[in-house]
């Protein structure tokens, strides 16, 4: 599933086909994503005026020149592709395409369809999808005396507080495991504990780990893509993520004598970890 790295990595690659363009066309291919697709949505982009790409989490956020914006989830297996000049057949799982004058041919691809558009007026900070989102990890506004007021009272495991958008926004399971891991700090520590100098290296390797995987194009795993269709390349940085039994970087967790990186569920999700570095 796409987190903070991989839609910033797709809204580097969209913006400089998309801003200051005009959508000189705009076709939904099916009535629905994951939820209906607003009425008359390829007519509402059509005409328009692209003024910036954003982000805001896991939202892409297409401002348009009236006062409205076009907002986009990738949901598990998004991508969006740009042809220019001439493009391929399309394929299944096209479900949007734009044409810009600039003679980009943008298409949004899902074939699992947990992805969504909608369009909202104003700058979509508004949307019941954005308004509960805590602060931009990446952003002035995140930062330790935050995220430790953020945990204060938490019973929950510190894996559990940083998948709540509500503590920081974007984080998903790749990226909590690999923080933790950087930071020394066990998945099961209670979240209320994570204060003081842990929740400095916490807040530390969160924008350490992600700014590191945009730099890299985030993380294919499954089926993340940059916009050209390259692959991104974080995984094969993953310290723990996917990397049960083996030994993790910079530690004698060695397999053969202590198993290595652990795997445990977590609120029904894996959790990987040193057992050995991470307290
Ligand atoms: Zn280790």
């Amino acid at each position: 599933m796409p987190e903070l790295p991989e839609v910033e990595t797709v809204r580097r690659g969209l913006a400089p086909v998309l801003e200051g363009r005009r959508i000189v066309r705009a076709r939904a291919l099916r009535p629905d994503l994951r939820f209906p697709l607003p009425d008359g949505f390829g007519q509402m982009l059509t005409g328009r005026r692209v003024t910036g790409v954003g982000r805001r989490a896991k939202y892409l956020l297409i401002g348009l020149d009236n006062d409205t914006t076009l907002i986009a989830h990738l949901g598990m297996s998004g991508s969006f592709r740009i042809y220019m000049d001439s493009a391929p057949p399309l394929a299944t799982h096209d479900h949007v395409v734009l044409e810009t004058d600039g003679g980009a041919e943008i298409r949004y691809n899902d074939p699992r369809r947990f992805g969504f558009m909608d369009m909202i007026h104003g700058d979509g900070a508004d949307h019941p999808m954005l308004k509960k989102l805590g602060p931009e990890p990446l952003g002035g506004d995140f930062h330790a005396a935050r995220l430790a007021a953020a945990l204060k009272g938490r019973k929950a495991p510190i894996k559990a507080a940083l998948l709540d958008q509500s503590v920081v926004a974007g984080l998903g399971n790749i990226y909590v495991c690999e923080a933790l891991f950087r930071s020394g700090i066990s998945p099961k520590r209670k979240a209320a504990t994570v204060q003081g100098g842990r929740a400095r290296r916490l807040h530390q390797a969160i924008r350490d780990v992600l700014g590191e995987a945009i730099a890299a194009g985030g993380s294919s795993i499954s089926d993340h893509r940059q916009t050209d269709g390259e692959l991104g390349y974080f995984q094969h940085s993953f310290a723990v993520y996917g990397r049960e039994g083996e030994a993790c970087p910079g530690c004698d967790c060695d397999p053969g004598r202590t198993g290595g990186v652990r795997r445990i569920v977590q609120s029904g999700r894996s959790t990987f970890y040193c057992a050995k570095r991470q307290r």
